[in-house]
């Protein structure tokens, strides 16, 4: 039981796996890192002026088609940002997924903002269109100052669709549902930077096929986990050049000149540093590697649990390509004959690191006061849900060990 033990204990997300220990999912570092890194140090450029910002910018925006990039320290910082650009404010409302990374929900609330949660579709996990639908219609009532939940009284003002575990969100729907409301669309795309939204084709821009290519604001993250890193870092993109001057201005402390330091109103720190966009730029030389060696993980997954009833791994739509950030299953206790926390045990004594889904964020403390709708889906999805590795790096031999043991778990 010892060495159990000690192999569980270092299972923090986020830290590096010890030998021996197959991650959730850990950083890739095998390219320019090193060199670009080394080059920042050498001409004493480290802190947030320095070249690498200004083309870790640049590159991120031409891969997604934006106009404008801003980098920022970390995803949950461009998430704020967004949201003070946005104007969401104090007593508004912003609809987002109530299965998400807490990130999501406390980026409305640092605005004093509260978010709505509603419910996630079982097939592809994402926010549940035609229950958004409904509480545009059913719950919200319309009057010259726009739209007001009638159940809480406050304004309901964005709706922030949060791409999850690399699958888009089916997004022409909620566009158009913004634009009918007159909402802002602030995407949450921190998990599935390289995943592609192929629906309609025809009838819509080709340039918003990238995921993230920002129809109104969109939002990263280059956390450790993420599918590239920068160690923490973020980015907010758009296509109007105002929001992202403003958003630009409020993340460095709304400087309005820098000689006599004159601030007109209260800013943030929060621009990301040289040595972080250097990393940054020698991960995004590498990121279409990175989403095709996860799409090859999710394909050994697909083929290594075909006949074992009772797991099932993430789906993919027809209209979309997911990156398999995270190859989350779902175990079905009856079916498989035993639930996904005793499998997580069981994974965890073979030292295979795996993590359930999200709280549901609804049932957390912070949001007590929020109004949550129809979730039904989500409460599901967070008893079955397992992710499982899904590190870039991850060897066939390991990935071979983690299928193995959840076959043998289970009842085949
Ligand atoms: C990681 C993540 C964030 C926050 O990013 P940080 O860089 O960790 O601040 C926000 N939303 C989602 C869905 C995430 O997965």
């Amino acid at each position: 039981m010892s060495d159990i033990r000690s192999a569980s204990t270092p299972f923090k997300p986020g830290a590096p796996a010890p030998k021996g220990i197959i991650p959730l999912c850990a950083p890739e570092i095998r390219g320019n890192e090193w060199k670009y890194i080394k080059e920042c140090l050498d001409t004493n450029w480290v802190s947030s002026a320095g070249s690498f910002v200004g083309r870790f910018e640049r590159m991120v925006a031409d891969y997604l088609g934006a106009g404008y990039a801003v980098a920022t320290v970390n995803g949950t910082s461009a998430l704020h940002l967004a949201m003070l650009v946005a104007g969401v404010g104090f007593d508004d409302e912003v609809l987002l997924p109530a299965l998400t990374f807490v990130a999501s929900a406390n980026a409305v609330s640092y605005t004093g903002a509260r978010p709505v949660f509603i419910d996630v579709d079982p097939d592809y996990r994402q926010i549940d269109i035609e229950k958004t639908a409904d509480f545009l219609k059913k719950e919200c009532r319309r009057d010259d100052a726009g739209l007001q939940n009638k159940t809480t009284g406050r304004r309901v003002k964005a709706i922030m669709p949060v791409h999850l575990l690399g699958h888009p969100v089916d997004l022409d729907p909620l566009i158009e549902m913004a634009e009918a409301y007159n909402l802002r669309v602030i995407e949450d795309n921190a998990e599935s930077l390289g995943a592609k939204y192929l629906k309609d084709r025809g009838s819509i821009n080709e340039a918003w096929s990238a995921v993230g290519a920002p129809r109104d604001i969109s939002c990263l993250s280059f956390n450790g986990n993420k599918i590239i890193t920068t160690g923490g870092g973020g980015m907010l993109l758009t296509n109007d050049e105002a929001v992202a001057r403003r958003a630009r201005y409020l993340s460095t402390q709304a400087k309005d000149e820098s000689e006599e330091l004159i601030h007109s109103e209260v800013g943030y720190n929060y621009r990301l540093t040289n040595i972080q966009a250097a990393m940054g730029v020698a991960q995004m030389e590498s990121l279409d590697k990175y989403v095709g060696a996860k799409r090859g993980i999710a394909e050994r997954y697909r083929e290594g649990f075909d006949d074992v009833d009772g797991i099932s791994p993430p789906a993919e739509a027809d209209w979309a390509k997911s990156t398999f950030w995270l190859n989350t299953v779902l175990v079905d206790r009856q079916v498989f004959g035993m639930d996904s926390r005793a499998l997580l045990a069981k994974l965890r004594e073979a030292a295979i690191e795996t993590r359930p889904f999200w709280q549901p964020l609804h049932t957390l403390k912070p949001f007590a006061d929020c109004f949550a709708y129809r979730i039904e889906a989500v409460n599901r999805l967070h008893r079955d849900g397992l992710s499982l590795p899904s590190s870039v790096g991850l060897g066939e031999k390991e990935q071979a060990k983690v299928i193995g043991v959840i076959r043998n778990a289970g009842r085949v």
